[in-house]
């Protein structure tokens, strides 16, 4: 049995979706088995206690992974995730979506992703801290600025990667900032990374709107989630002239028909802790929101939303995966069929990553770039894939996932190839 049967049996959807997207392509790419297997494999694993001593001095063991699924083109890059759902196959599944998100940006790395089994809800700073300096002293011999970078992701910011930069330093002896990106920029973080993603989901949706015809001002939008990437994806939009009519969080949905103040909701947001309740809209079922009347789709949230029992009630035109794999295998089909342009996570949400290189470049340096800098260059490489992206999908009639996918990968197996097999 080769690696890709042993890894064809996902207990989750995300990472046989993924799986089933990568061979699809390699079927497009007409490449053989052995270059396939080289591609899915995970190339390092890691599972890890994380015992915490509550501050009732009760103990509590939490599991701990981190996956680099690509090493090819450089050390491997992406977030960790503090949640309690969260399983080895989804992190798996992340990891290879930041391989060929690192790739179709043409940023050198590979691709990573962490997680911790914990709701951060549920546990005050100074536990967070302990599980967070913890979780990064066991997974310390595969991390490093030149091996593998993490960044937020769920459940986690830049005050954690503060922690795992300072635990990280410690034991090296001096400090070494380029070990995590994301970092409060008073502690070698860069400008721009905290709005980085939200920055280019919103780059890509004004760009795919007009691609489609739609004047992005006073078109209409919805935004599932409010988190990092919800909340200044819903502000860049309505900045841009865009009614967002919807918004939604894990604890439910408001909707206005003339928009809604994302500022206001903000405050709101900051002082309650969820979009409920917000007086200057209506109160709307959580997933409905996906299923408004609207031109634009943002799914912000979490994997797995648009699905076979809701994608045929999706009324938007166009769809922007803020979140990493929101679209399931089926729905995709499905929205397909109904001409809806669905513009895949690993080009969307890719700001983010982006902005992290430029965050871990200017550690290098010691140099530091001004926001304006940073912006710039962000909006070149997110338009420049864009264009890639378009001219790969109309030259091989592909949709926009299976372009985006194929550009990337060629370019992780290219590397391969130049690199040899060793022995
Ligand atoms: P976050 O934890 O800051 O925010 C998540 C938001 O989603 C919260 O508002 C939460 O209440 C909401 N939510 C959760 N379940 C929901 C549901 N069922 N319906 C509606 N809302 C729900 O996380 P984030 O950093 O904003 O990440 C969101 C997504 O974007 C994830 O898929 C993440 O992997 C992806 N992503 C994040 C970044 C980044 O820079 N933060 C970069 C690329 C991709």
């Amino acid at each position: 049995m080769n690696a890709v049967e042993v890894l064809a049996a996902p207990d989750t959807d995300v990472w046989g979706d993924a799986l089933a997207e990568l061979a699809e392509v390699v079927e497009i790419l007409g490449y053989d088995d052995g270059i396939h297997a080289m591609l899915a494999a995970p190339r390092r694993e890691m599972t890890v206690s994380v015992p915490l001593r509550r501050d009732d001095g009760t103990i509590q063991v939490f599991i701990g992974h981190r996956v680099q699924h690509n090493l090819s083109r450089g050390p491997s890059k992406g977030g960790v995730r503090f949640s309690p759902h969260v399983t080895l196959d989804e992190v798996r599944a992340l990891a290879m979506l930041m391989t060929w998100k690192c790739a179709l940006l043409d940023v050198p790395y590979g691709g990573g992703k962490g997680s911790v089994s914990i709701d951060p809800r549920d546990y005050s700073v100074p536990e967070l801290e302990r599980v967070t300096r913890r979780y990064t002293s066991e997974i310390l011999p595969i991390l490093g600025p030149e091996k593998d970078i993490p960044a937020p992701d769920i459940g986690t910011d830049e005050r954690t990667m503060a922690w795992m930069m300072d635990t990280f330093s410690v034991n090296q002896g001096y400090t070494r900032l380029g070990v995590v990106t994301g970092k409060p920029v008073s502690l070698g973080g860069t400008h721009g990374r905290a709005t980085a993603t939200s920055r280019g989901v919103s780059h890509i949706a004004l760009a795919a709107m007009r691609h489609r015809g739609i004047d992005p001002v006073g078109a209409t939008a919805a935004v599932q989630g409010f988190g990092k990437v919800g909340h200044d994806a819903a502000r860049f939009l309505a900045e841009a002239g865009i009614l967002v009519r919807g918004v939604s969080d894990q604890y439910g949905a408001l909707y206005r028909t003339g928009g809604i103040d994302i500022a206001q909701l903000g405050e709101h947001v900051r002082d309650t802790g969820s979009v409920v309740g917000f007086p200057g809209a209506d109160a709307l079922d959580r997933d409905g929101l996906l299923e408004l009347d609207v031109d634009l789709l943002i799914p912000a949230a979490v994997e797995g939303v648009l699905r076979a029992d809701n994608a045929m009630k999706v009324q938007a035109q166009v769809i922007v995966e803020g979140a990493n794999g929101p679209t399931t295998r089926v729905a995709d089909e499905i929205l397909a069929d109904a001409g809806c342009l669905v513009v895949p996570d690993i080009l969307a949400n890719a700001g983010g990553v982006v902005v992290s290189y430029f965050e871990w470049a200017q550690a290098h340096q010691a140099y530091w770039w001004s926001l304006d800098d940073v912006e710039k260059r962000l909006e070149k490489r997110m338009l420049d894939a864009w264009r890639q992206v378009l001219d790969y999908s109309a030259a091989g009639d592909l949709s926009l996932r299976n372009a985006a996918t194929s550009l990337a990968v060629e370019r992780v197996a290219e590397a391969h190839r130049m690199r040899g097999l060793y022995p």
